[in-house]
């Protein structure tokens, strides 16, 4: 979720644009935050140079993994120095608990975590622990299967008429497709994002129409979700600032869950028609 709160450092417009990384630094930028693949338009940032861009600055580099999951991409081993999930999301899985998670591979920074998460009190209940503790030992069959049933449903959302781009990783026409085959193991996630033709009349009828996708705006449970961006997640982002970074009233975004794929597909069908 984009953040509402002022911005404390320069963002830029998209971190897959690495000359734009570099040129945002600032003798005074302490930290670079990247998000990969992005919410909603599934961006993809190339974790390793953007480590190498941050360390050669003395910046410490953290990495929102939430979209991957631990199962599809690890980013401390790319050289990324703190990593972070919103376990309400894949790790979670099941859409009845909230938490989060940020790990490191540095003792000084995991004491600073420490120290803060102590300080502050930032410490999730018995229950919750319990579980994201039983819905880890499913994460990797889940996420397995929400790559399978994305991967199926961005293809037969390609072939139709009434649909004017398809953005999903694993698909050789994504932009980046290149540098999420590198970086990603063997899938790339349950979130589709495309673009009806047609604008918001045509979005709103499609949310309206689909029976077994349910229009809400979490993610990476095992239910399919759908939602539209621009009147969703993202409506407190100017609407000019909106179209500027490529979310058009004409989008919504699939969280694809673990139901039968061919289900999935002739509800799409259907809410197409
Ligand atoms: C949902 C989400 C968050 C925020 O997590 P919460 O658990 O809702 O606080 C942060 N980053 C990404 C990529 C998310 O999808």
């Amino acid at each position: 979720m984009m953040s509402m709160a002022a911005p404390i450092g320069r963002s830029i417009k998209s971190s897959s644009d690495l000359d734009a990384t570099e040129a945002a630094f600032t003798p005074k930028t302490k930290m670079v935050w990247i998000e990969t693949p992005t919410n909603p338009l599934l961006k993809v940032v190339d974790i390793a140079a953007v480590a190498r861009i941050g360390k050669a600055r003395g910046a410490i580099v953290c990495v929102d993994n939430t979209f991957a999951t631990p199962v599809l991409q690890n980013p401390l081993s790319l050289g990324a120095d703190i990593v972070s999930h919103s376990c309400t999301k894949y790790i979670g899985g099941h859409s009845d608990v909230i938490g989060g998670v940020l790990i490191t591979n540095s003792d000084e920074l995991g004491e600073r975590l420490h120290y803060i998460q102590n300080a502050v009190g930032a410490i999730s209940a018995p229950w919750d622990c319990f579980l994201l503790l039983r819905s880890t030992k499913t994460l990797h069959v889940r996420v397995q299967r929400h790559c399978e049933n994305a991967a199926k449903i961005a293809d037969f959302l390609a072939q139709q008429s009434q649909i004017e781009r398809v953005i999903y990783p694993g698909r050789t026409d994504h932009p980046q497709h290149e540098v999420a085959k590198k970086q990603m193991r063997g899938g790339y996630g349950g979130m589709i994002t495309a673009t009806l033709k047609g604008g918001l009349p045509a979005a709103r009828n499609f949310l309206e129409r689909v029976q077994l996708f349910s229009l809400a705006e979490s993610l990476g449970g095992v239910e399919s979700l759908i939602e539209h961006p621009a009147i969703m997640t993202h409506a407190s982002i100017d609407k000019p600032l909106r179209e500027a970074l490529g979310i058009s009233d004409g989008l919504v975004r699939f969280s694809v869950g673990i139901e039968d794929v061919d289900d999935l597909i002739a509800d799409i069908a259907e809410a197409l028609g």
